[in-house]
């Protein structure tokens, strides 16, 4: 769930830089402006501005004259915002040595030519793991660089390649990639010796090659090795071919592979241990190279799902990385924020309380950096220059109401159309609403956009479900002698969420329905 608010906090955040951060989250202002009850309002002046220009056309020139002059005639508060970002690698991880080193000391075997063991790495979101593991291998491959030493480490996200057809099709392509590079090195050494060796025949003295025409004929069998290199398309083969493309891409020559799969419960989740399995015995094969497989995963019990062989071979070591405490969400976030923010922006209390929210979101980095770069955001939006604890409380109401704006959002239609049920019962002034008055509006609905009707005993499931999610409240109360109901409030803000709704394009025009409702209540 964090992860898909980050994406979509991502594409909210594509449009805006630096000088245009008033556009910021636009989208969401747009959805969740109109005031909602109860709902802090983040709206400044400035997405008014913006808002009018869109409603009428006739103004627009007039309400954005001098729109970004404003904006760019206040002190700027961040000196470089990307550092707060997800995407950013830190090049120090305070708190993170131990995992660190734990991770150095197994794949250093790598350099010295050894097959590393494998290595699974535990904890959950925000603690650290992608950064580590990224930091680790850059260490690893800039050293091998250094030294000579041939070494590779691929990257795979299995939240996005999720099936094995895509894993190893990933990189087979990598690895041809690389195994033309490696072609295209060698062919250039190959033709320099050549050209050296014909002016001079002293030149073939300590070479490989006794003669010009043996040079050529090598520089003839590489060529046709590269021609010969198919890349894999993303779908349309059988996966055996797939996998043989790959197994030989790997060991076309020697080296050690290094292959991080991250996010790996993912995968094994969507496509079961498969790939794993075949990975893991690759080694009893390879010709040349050595492959070392490091997995990493935000689900402690995956590995229950696993085939004992894959399970035993894939975790020989385990590292596992805790959630961090407050004080040590203050060492990350002091940082970064010195290179993030300008100096004297942050007043003092805005760190200890990001790292305070955030800790008690199980310990997670993503959590406070987020928190600490929107704090500045609406500060920059307040046009003051220093970030203050309010900033902070807002920003935690505005992560929070992005993450139930995405919750809805994905949600499948059938339980858009029962939440829509209980917002037009709220919104007419009901409350305790039971299932059987859900139920009835939830028919009506269905009826209007031609969804099919699912029983009530069905609708009962997704309400539950609702409940769940955290969206709405649902409690079994007892009433005497008919029985116990089932008492049920929204417990997310009204207006928001009946936007996201709305936005959905069965549901959009499904306004008409209100004069509907409103005739039931007053029957
Ligand atoms: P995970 O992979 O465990 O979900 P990440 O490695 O993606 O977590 O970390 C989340 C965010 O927090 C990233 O922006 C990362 O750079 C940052 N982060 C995590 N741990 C540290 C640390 N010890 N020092 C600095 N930044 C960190
Ligand atoms: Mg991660």
């Amino acid at each position: 769930m964090t992860d898909a608010g980050d994406e979509f906090d991502r594409t909210a955040d594509a449009a805006s830089d630096d000088a245009t951060d008033g556009y910021d989250d636009l989208d969401a202002d747009i959805t969740s402006s109109e005031g909602a009850d109860g709902a802090p309002s983040l709206d400044t002046d400035l997405d008014d501005v913006v808002l009018d220009g869109l409603d009428d056309d006739e103004d627009s020139e007039e309400a954005s004259r001098g729109l970004f002059d404003d904006l760019l005639s206040g002190e700027p508060i961040f000196e470089n915002k990307e550092v707060l970002r997800p995407s950013y690698t830190p090049h120090k991880l305070p708190h993170r040595e131990e995992q660190i080193n734990n991770m150095a000391t197994i794949l250093v075997a790598a350099l010295r030519g050894d097959t590393p063991s494998n290595i699974l790495i535990y904890g959950k979101t925000g603690t650290g793991k992608t950064a580590s593991a990224k930091f680790v291998s850059e260490e690893l491959e800039s050293t091998s660089q250094k030294y000579e030493v041939p070494c590779t480490v691929e990257y795979i996200n299995c939240e996005v390649t999720d099936t094995q057809y895509r894993v190893l099709a990933q990189l087979a392509n990598k690895f041809i990639e690389e195994n033309e590079s490696y072609i295209d090195g060698r062919i250039e050494d190959l033709e320099d010796l050549r050209e050296r060796a014909d002016g001079d025949a002293d030149a073939l003295e300590d070479a490989e090659f006794d003669d010009v025409e043996a040079i050529d004929e090598e520089i003839e069998s590489l060529t046709e090795d590269r021609e010969s290199f198919e890349e894999v398309p993303m779908t349309g083969w059988p996966t055996d071919r797939v996998y043989s493309s790959f197994f030989d891409a790997v060991d076309y020559h020697e080296r050690v592979v290094v292959i991080m799969l991250d996010e790996i419960d993912k995968l094994v989740e969507k496509s079961g241990d498969d790939t794993l399995y075949n990975l893991s015995r690759m080694n009893n094969e390879l010709q040349h190279s050595r492959v070392s497989i490091i997995g990493i995963s935000n689900d402690l019990k995956f590995t229950d799902f696993l085939d004992p062989r894959v399970k035993s071979s894939l975790g020989e070591e385990e590292i596992v990385f805790p959630p961090y405490d407050a004080n040590q969400l203050r060492d990350i976030l002091q940082h970064r924020s010195e290179v993030a923010f300008k100096v004297d922006a942050l007043s003092d209390d805005v760190i200890p309380l990001c790292a305070a929210f955030a800790a008690q979101e199980h310990g997670d980095a993503r959590r406070a950096l987020d928190l600490l770069r929107t704090a500045g955001e609406l500060a920059e939006r307040d046009q003051t220059d220093v970030v203050e604890e309010k900033h902070v409380r807002q920003a935690q109401e505005k992560i929070e109401l992005d993450r139930v704006v995405e919750v809805v959002r994905t949600l499948p239609t059938q339980s858009k159309i029962v939440l829509f049920a209980i917002i037009l019962l709220e919104k007419n002034g009901v409350h305790n609403i039971n299932t059987g008055e859900v139920y009835n509006i939830y028919k009506r609905v269905c009826e209007e956009i031609d969804a099919d009707v699912l029983t009530q005993r069905r609708v009962t499931d997704l309400i539950s479900e609702l409940d769940m999610l955290g969206i709405v409240n649902a409690v079994v109360v007892s009433k005497g002698r008919y029985g116990r109901t089932k008492e049920i409030s929204l417990s997310v803000p009204l207006e928001e969420t009946e936007a996201v709704l709305m936005s959905d394009s069965r549901l959009g025009d499904i306004d008409d329905l209100q004069p509907f409702v409103q005739a039931r209540f007053d029957n």
